[in-house]
């Protein structure tokens, strides 16, 4: 197998046997970047002096002797949403063109301990505020498996350059499916964990109860090794939970006994498409067949979750956005005649249409008069929503659901349609409403030969449960990624 076409877990080995080193490693991988990121466009910002510095730091110390860490000179892509030092950090905005954060926010620290080599910053939707990766403000990003589709979004880079080789694994984040849709439609894993499990600090607010960032990987082994580095309590982050975080790669391969399963007849109504959910019923078979027990579960206020969201995570949205304003980061306008008109200014040319439609949005909900009948009846409805997993979960360990009701939409498809996009969302969204894990899966292809994941819901910190179940499915149903499969 060909470096860019292994595995983390392979590579990881290759490194620990010395077989090859962290800087050829890091050298194969920015050199897929260069021969394909030009179709592509998974990439913001590549970090080639700098990961190919820090891989030699990590060689040496391992030359030395010297303890390295877990992910001890493997290359990570980044979504361009987390701050890092010193380097482009631009959410996918015009107004936050320039900016170089002074600090590095947690997950990026994190990485560093944990001796990664950061290859790049990955293209997003801007402010994540998306389904496909459209709405960057620099260049849209293209399916590796057929480039007439979207990778999805927001975190569509990241999926992407994972999905073609140009990086083992990759950080995006999940306000509304932003880790896991596009997974599913790049044929990668990816998983949002609980809330509160993964520092949000120095993470760009985009919705902030709802925000989560997560691994993405060609495996779930990988991706269980890139959550364990990056999870884990953070006193600068008022919402990130003091638990222990457990040992997410002891007993990954081994299967679980009794797994319950719960299928919500929710997830299966109008809309989704027939290839989907032969899918989804594929995968229950494969599960029945290694003796999992499958349950009926009902989750009876699914059916208000996207008018949920798109209430709370635009009302946020506004909120936090509010920073923009031309003179702390970022863009400013050139020409303004007064204090006013420069904020006006700056922020109609910075934001993008979209962003600009959810500010309107929010600041409506918010206002004095509706608050109580938008933001704070969404608050009441998400509780609810909370109220049907913490049911369901008393009588199940997971509950399989589709990821998207479509294989990857095509590019042009739906951007102009904001309504029929944020529909799109139906399924993810209600994983972050009640902050509970759910993780993509790879489970199968459409007859135009597009990747259909599955999705798998899990009670408030069972990652490690979540991560198994997903492993006992790969091990014998696993499909092969397009990386494995180009080299
Ligand atoms: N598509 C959803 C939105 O546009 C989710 C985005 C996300 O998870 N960041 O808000």
């Amino acid at each position: 197998m060909t470096i860019s076409g292994s595995t983390a877990t392979e590579l990881l080995a290759r490194l620990e046997s010395g077989e090859s080193s962290s800087v050829e490693v890091t050298r194969t991988f920015l050199n897929a970047i260069d021969r394909q990121d030009e179709t592509i466009g998974a990439f913001l910002f590549v970090n080639s002096d700098a990961a190919l510095e820090q891989a030699r730091a990590v060689d040496e110390k391992r030359a030395a002797g010297k303890s390295v860490g877990s992910l001890g000179g493997l290359p990570v892509a980044v979504k361009d949403v987390l701050c890092m030092r010193d380097t482009p950090t631009t959410c996918g905005s015009k107004i936050l063109d320039g900016f170089r954060p002074p600090y590095d926010s947690t997950v990026v620290e994190r990485l560093r301990a944990a001796d990664a080599v950061i290859i790049g910053k990955t293209n997003m939707d801007e402010f994540a505020m998306g389904s496909s990766t459209e709405n960057s403000a620099y260049k849209v990003t293209r399916n590796p498996w057929n480039t007439d589709h979207t990778p999805g979004g927001s975190s569509g880079g990241s999926a992407a350059c994972v999905a073609a080789g140009m990086a083992p694994l990759s950080i995006g984040t999940d306000t509304g499916g932003s880790i896991r849709q596009p997974a599913a439609f790049c044929g990668v894993v990816g998983m949002k964990p609980t809330y509160g499990r993964v520092s949000r600090y120095g993470l760009i607010a985009y919705a902030s109860s709802l925000d989560q960032a997560g691994p993405l990987a060609n495996d779930v082994t990988g991706a269980a090794a890139l959550l364990q580095a990056i999870a884990g309590h953070d006193a600068r982050d008022s919402t990130s939970v003091n638990r222990p975080v457990p040992d997410y790669l002891c007993g990954l391969d081994q299967p679980l006994e009794g797994l319950k399963i719960g299928i919500a007849k929710e997830h299966f109504v109008a809309g989704l498409d027939p290839e989907v959910e032969s899918t989804i019923r594929e995968a229950l078979g494969v599960y029945k067949s290694l003796g999992a027990e499958v349950i009926d579960v009902t989750l009876p206020h699914s059916k208000y979750a996207v008018a949920t969201y798109y209430l709370i995570a635009a009302s946020e949205a506004s909120s936090n956005l509010a920073r923009y304003d031309g003179v702390h980061y970022g863009h400013r306008a050139e020409s303004f005649t007064n204090m006013v008109d420069m904020y006006c200014t700056t922020r109609s040319e910075g934001f993008g249409e979209e962003v600009k439609r959810r500010i309107m949005l929010g600041v409506f909900a918010l206002s004095e008069g509706y608050s109580d009948q938008y933001y704070v009846k969404a608050l009441q409805v998400r509780r609810l929503i909370r109220q049907d997993f913490d049911r369901a979960f008393a009588d199940v360990d997971v509950i399989l659901a589709p990821v998207a009701p479509t294989p990857a939409f095509k590019i042009g498809e739906l951007v102009n349609d904001p309504l029929a996009m944020y529909l799109t969302d139906i399924y993810t969204i209600s994983g972050n409403l009640a902050g509970i894990p759910c993780l993509s899966i790879p489970a199968g292809f459409s007859d135009a030969k597009l990747p259909i994941g599955m999705q798998l819901y899990g009670p408030a910190f069972s990652e490690d449960r979540l991560l198994r179940a997903a492993r006992m499915f790969e091990r014998v149903a696993g499909l092969s990624t397009l990386s494995s499969r180009l080299s």
